[in-house]
């Protein structure tokens, strides 16, 4: 399987060009296409969150473990001396990265039920729904930005089914043809619930209609084809055509 800078840059790359492909052709606007590069990005990462060893969730749980004893600290800083909030936050980062985080990779086994196909696509509608109902986003963006995060997290599976081909003799590894995984008879009950999930996710999702129609409108296309090459050079073809 792909490494942590495979996935980074991999996931990165896509959802850039097709991040910049969504800002030319008038779909995205100024922020709102950085913050879907971004979620593309984000969702490269995502399938990995249950390994042990991996870079993503150790920096993610360092993160979590600093912020929680630093709101520890906040919590009682007028109370506490000095020496008490700093062992306090010693005391607070250890049970986290130590005693939570220890548990947390005991139970999580990786390529589980967090490495599959559907599970990002609850991840992805479950964005678009909080973006929608929540952040009072439009319909037609919160379903970008779902996108750029299944279109990411999509990204990093097939990165690892890629590499999971030995191609110097290819034969195929062990491994090979489990990255895109779209049900396993052992989590036989999780995919069930998951597929569930979607179903549910997707009676209560916000309008697609709108969001369809755009992108398969020829005029999203034609401007796109407008900003497509360099404004003079473009006149100067067109007038050697006329
Ligand atoms: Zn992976």
């Amino acid at each position: 399987m792909a490494n942590f800078k495979t996935h980074l840059n991999g996931a990165f790359a896509v959802s850039g060009v097709l991040g910049i492909v969504g800002y030319k052709a008038g779909l995205l606007g100024g922020h709102e296409f950085l913050i879907c590069i971004a979620l593309g990005t984000i969702g490269g990462l995502l399938p990995d969150i249950d390994s042990d060893n991996s870079t993503p969730i150790k920096l993610g749980f360092d993160f979590a473990s600093l912020f929680f004893a630093f709101s520890l600290v906040m919590h009682w800083r007028s109370e506490l001396s000095l020496l008490s909030l700093m062992a306090l936050w010693l005391a607070g980062y250890g049970l986290m990265r130590y005693g939570i985080f220890h548990v947390f990779t005991k139970i999580t086994v990786h390529r589980g039920i967090i490495h599959s196909v559907p599970y990002m696509g609850v991840l992805a509608l479950g964005l678009v729904m909080l973006n929608y109902y929540l952040l009072d986003t439009t319909a037609m963006t919160s379903w970008f930005y779902g996108l750029f995060l299944f279109i990411g997290s999509m990204v990093h599976l097939g990165l690892d089914e890629a590499y999971s081909v030995d191609l110097l003799n290819s034969r195929l590894k062990r491994s090979s043809g489990t990255a895109m995984k779209l049900y396993s008879d052992s989590g036989r009950y999780w995919y069930i619930g998951l597929y569930a999930l979607l179903a549910v996710g997707i009676v209560f999702a916000p309008p697609f209609t709108e969001f369809w129609s755009t992108l398969t409108d020829p005029i999203t296309w034609m401007i796109l084809k407008d900003g497509l090459l360099p404004r003079e050079l473009f006149s100067s073809l067109t007038s050697t055509i006329r």
